[in-house]
């Protein structure tokens, strides 16, 4: 079903339709997840990709939610370079005249490469607990610290690097290749996503590689992931949605009992609740990414509702679908068995669910989460 089918303007079926394609270029064998290949780079750049993670103010969220969607459905290593350069385009677009010029064109092109390092061995859901620091020297930023976890740092040419200055944060652009920034990879996650260790000793950099004023890292990181949330709600849709396609094939084919396994009350029950649930969760996450692109009040907090529910959908659905698919379901290898693992990280990065629920039940509370508070603009 296209985006159009739920609401969405046509044009979003267009992006949708892209990022199919642009999976169709990948060969087969490829599209299997694990670390990052050269056809996965070369199909994300030759098929335009990169052209919409960037523009003036920040990427469209709605392309990003859909296309996301297409991509996880059908290559997860795509989404994964999808997301990593959207983000990039989402905190360059705030940065210096310098900075976006010097990289937005090459995000755009798809010749540079973007990462994003908040996390820290001490600091996950609790970023205020971050300890790297910049400070200004001089006409000069320097930059101490250690950042953990950061998908694709090895692959990045430009890392935006969240740190502690004087009482408050800031953001700063760390080109590859800086003197004092080391990248070392892993650790090796049970979900296939490389991931890596940035470690920053003594870096220098122009006082015009900080993005946004002093002080203003919080901001931008809020108003990223109201963005970036929709677009995992997204991900998280297209990642059930492969799940039960495979299930509906095996149980319309395999049969037990002399019937298929559909016609068993208990099997058309999880493929039935399972469909239920990425239907649902597709509608939210379109509407999340809708109240993104136009601002609304209660976006963020609708953004993180989104990003709850689809990702807990989408373990649900891929868990149940295995169930369905018995021993097929556990070969290791199999489409499946890659589904269950990607699935598992969808809970913990961009908020993990218990943080995301502390968020929504404020938001409740404060009553800036309910339909007479959350209108895209007129
Ligand atoms: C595949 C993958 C890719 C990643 N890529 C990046 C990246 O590119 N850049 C980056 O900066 N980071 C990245 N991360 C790190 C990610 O952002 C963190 O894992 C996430 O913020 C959660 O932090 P944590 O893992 O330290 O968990 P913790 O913060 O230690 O939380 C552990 C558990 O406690 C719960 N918890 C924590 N605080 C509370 C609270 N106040 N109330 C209730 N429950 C709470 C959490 O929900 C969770 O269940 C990545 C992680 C993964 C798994």
């Amino acid at each position: 079903m296209r985006p159009s089918e739920y609401g969405l303007d046509p044009s979003y079926d267009t992006v949708w339709e892209l990022a199919r394609a642009v999976v169709a270029t990948v060969p087969e064998a490829e599209r299997e997840p694990g670390t990052l290949t050269r056809e996965i780079l070369k199909a994300f750049r030759d098929g335009g990709l990169p052209g919409y993670t960037v523009a003036e103010g920040g990427p469209d969220p709605v392309n990003l939610t859909v296309m996301r969607e297409a991509l996880m459905y059908g290559c997860s290593g795509l989404d994964a370079m999808f997301v990593l350069q959207a983000t990039g385009g989402l905190l360059l677009a705030a940065g210096s005249d310098e900075l976006r010029s010097e990289w937005l064109p090459r995000l755009a092109s798809g010749e540079a490469l973007a990462a994003m390092a908040l996390t820290e061995p001490g600091a996950g859901s609790d970023l205020k607990a971050a300890t790297t620091r910049v400070r200004a020297d001089g006409g000069e930023l320097v930059l101490d610290g250690l950042k953990s976890f950061i998908s694709h740092a090895e692959v990045a040419d430009v890392i935006t690097v969240f740190a502690r200055e004087e009482s408050g944060y800031s953001l700063v652009a760390v080109p590859a290749g800086t003197p004092g920034l080391t990248v070392t990879p892993g650790p090796a996650l049970i979900a296939p996503h490389d991931v890596a260790t940035v470690t920053l000793d003594g870096v220098r950099l122009p006082a015009t590689h900080r993005i946004g004023p002093p002080g203003s890292a919080f901001a931008q990181v809020l108003a990223a992931l109201t963005v970036t949330r929709a677009s995992v709600a997204g991900s998280a849709v297209g990642l059930a949605q492969a799940a039960l396609d495979e299930a509906v094939r095996h149980c319309a084919r395999r049969e037990q009992f002399g019937r298929p396994l559909y016609k068993h009350g208990p099997v058309a029950g999880l493929l039935a609740d399972s469909a239920a649930d990425v239907e649902s969760a597709r509608l939210l996450a379109y509407r999340a990414a809708v109240l993104a692109r136009d601002g609304a009040p209660g976006a963020l907090d609708y953004a993180s509702m989104a990003k709850l529910s689809a990702s807990e959908a989408a373990c649900r659905v891929v868990d149940r679908c295995v169930q369905a698919m018995g021993r097929f379901g556990l070969v290791a290898g199999s489409r499946i068995g890659d589904l269950y693992l990607l699935a598992r990280p969808l809970r913990i990065y961009e908020g993990a669910s218990e943080v995301l629920r502390l968020g929504v039940a404020r938001a409740l509370v404060a009553g800036s989460l309910g339909p007479e508070h959350v209108k895209a603009e007129e």
